[in-house]
């Protein structure tokens, strides 16, 4: 069975225990390859070639590193079909999603920070005749990324690019549950000359390899995408070693719809932002407000459609709706729906675990569930349920809608969907979350700052927000 090995100083190694951990294929339930099981010694071992790489790194011309990363980018490009084939294998999602989503916008993130770098500059103050500041922005040495399962590559090299285009040295985890690809970018840096040690992957479980790397006292900055739980906790080890963190959480997203609305847009854009990856996309809008005036035709409507939707093998080019990624997550999702119903909501359509035939048989399947009648002190509505359920409330005023999309934790995007453009910036500024999208979903400029507010996170990935993240500004004065 294929072995997925760590990536630690430029080469491929076994994991020093020798131990291996099973990795599933979600849509038919089988173990398909092994994952080193990594614990602190690899973790040692990557931060040693990391440390040891650091010094050249650091000083390489931005050129130079843009260069690699571009090579990098182009392999990725190059194998766009091998790649999204294993990313659809690993975590269950549709083919067509890995190819036109997951595997083009991790290319993209290696490109933009690869070529962002070469564009930046820093800031200099002029104290009229008395004295001149400029700000050096250096690199911080060692830097750990851990992200989660969802988006494997696509949010393993969002947090990977930026870091080492500004001239860090890496120790990466993936999530346990979808290592695939991350390997495969392990050999794809390999071809693409990447210097040893500037990144390394280090597989296995959260609670063995990645606290090693956030107990590390030398790994100094974490940059984590995961549960609010989880981060919670890597806080609680990293605040008191003056770690610098960043936090991308969960969240539990409005999608706010008023009745002045293009209602066709809207549909079509809702579904997708309701059930796309299986709904398992931390900006899926998983609350949706509608205005009463419109709430009856939007059910009949938006019902129908969630009913259409073939759930089925996500290697067939016709699924829209694949496997959720593993059988604990779907047996927790089911749960979800199991409560929905004990607080008296009702389902409208969907609810229950989808069986397939033959190799599929045991695969982990959900059909796309809609629920009603729930309101916003329901557990089903403020906890992250993270798969393929949405619930629907409706209001009357604007005062209402924003009372009930600010009802929760979370604060990490939010849908909103009007032709008012007064009402667009006046909710706008008053919703609790870090993005807000009028009358689209998920269209994304990686310029942009992205993160959340509350329980959703702590800081601000994207453009220049990621490099400010991944150096350390230092102020030179000299006086005139
Ligand atoms: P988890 O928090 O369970 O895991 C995320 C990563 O952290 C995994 O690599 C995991 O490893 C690792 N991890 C777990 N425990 C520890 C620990 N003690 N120390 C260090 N690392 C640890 O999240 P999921 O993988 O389940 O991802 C789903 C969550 O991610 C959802 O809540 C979702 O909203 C959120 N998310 C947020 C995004 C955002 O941008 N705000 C984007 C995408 C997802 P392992 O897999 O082995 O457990």
């Amino acid at each position: 069975m294929k072995k997925i090995l760590n990536y630690i100083g430029g080469k491929l190694v076994e994991p020093a225990s020798g131990q291996y951990l099973d990795n599933f294929d979600p849509s038919r339930g089988k173990v398909y390859s092994l994952i080193a099981d990594s614990d602190a010694q690899d973790v040692e071992a990557a931060f040693s070639a990391a440390s040891a790489a650091f010094p050249a790194w650091s000083v390489t011309s931005v050129e130079e590193r843009s260069r690699v990363m571009q090579r990098i980018a182009d392999l990725i490009a190059e194998n766009v079909e091998e790649l999204a084939k294993a990313e659809s294998i690993d975590n269950g999602k549709p083919l067509s999603l890995a190819r036109s989503m997951d595997i083009p916008r991790a290319e993209a993130n290696i490109r933009f920070f690869g070529t962002a770098i070469t564009h930046w500059s820093s800031e200099a103050h002029v104290m009229e005749d008395k004295a001149v500041n400029y700000t050096n922005r250096k690199p911080i040495g060692v830097v750990g990324c851990i992200s989660p399962w969802n988006l494997p590559l696509y949010l393993f090299t969002w947090k990977i690019a930026p870091a080492i285009a500004a001239g860090n040295c890496v120790v990466a985890k993936p999530s346990e549950i979808t290592p695939m690809t991350a390997l495969m970018l392990s050999e794809l840096c390999i071809k693409a000359g990447l210097p040893a040690g500037v990144l390394n992957i280090v597989h296995g479980l959260g609670t063995k390899a990645g606290e090693a790397m956030i107990r590390h006292p030398k790994i100094k900055v974490i940059s984590f995408t995961g549960g609010t739980q989880t981060g919670k906790h890597i806080a609680s080890v990293a605040a008191p070693m003056f770690k610098k963190l960043s936090l991308e959480l969960g969240g539990k997203n409005p999608n706010i719809i008023f009745a002045d609305c293009d209602f066709e847009k809207m549909l079509t854009t809702t579904v997708r932002s309701s059930f796309a990856n299986q709904g398992q996309i931390c900006l899926c809008g998983s609350r949706i407000l509608v205005e009463k005036k419109i709430y009856e035709k939007f059910i009949a409507a938006f019902v129908e459609k969630v009913k259409k939707m073939n759930v089925g093998d996500p290697l067939d080019a016709t699924t829209k709706t694949g496997a959720v990624v593993s059988e604990g997550h779907m047996n927790k999702v089911l749960s979800y729906i199991k409560l929905a119903e004990d607080e008296g909501g009702k389902i409208l359509c969907g609810g229950n675990r989808v069986m397939l035939a033959g190799e599929l048989k045991d695969g982990y399947y959900i059909q796309p569930t809609v629920i009603e009648g729930l309101g916003p002190e329901c557990r089903t509505n403020r906890e992250e349920i993270f798969g393929p359920v949405v619930t629907i409330q409706t209001f009357e005023t604007e005062e209402e809608a924003l009372e009930l999309a600010n009802a929760t934790e979370y604060g990490l995007a939010s849908s909103l969907w009007t032709s008012d453009v007064s009402r667009a910036h006046r909710f706008s500024a008053k919703i609790e979350s870090g993005i807000v999208w009028v009358n689209c979903w998920l269209l994304r400029d990686l310029r942009t700052p992205f993160g959340g507010v509350k329980n959703s996170g702590v800081g601000r990935e994207g453009g220049w927000d990621a490099l400010r993240f991944f150096t350390e500004a230092q102020n030179v004065c000299i006086e005139l």
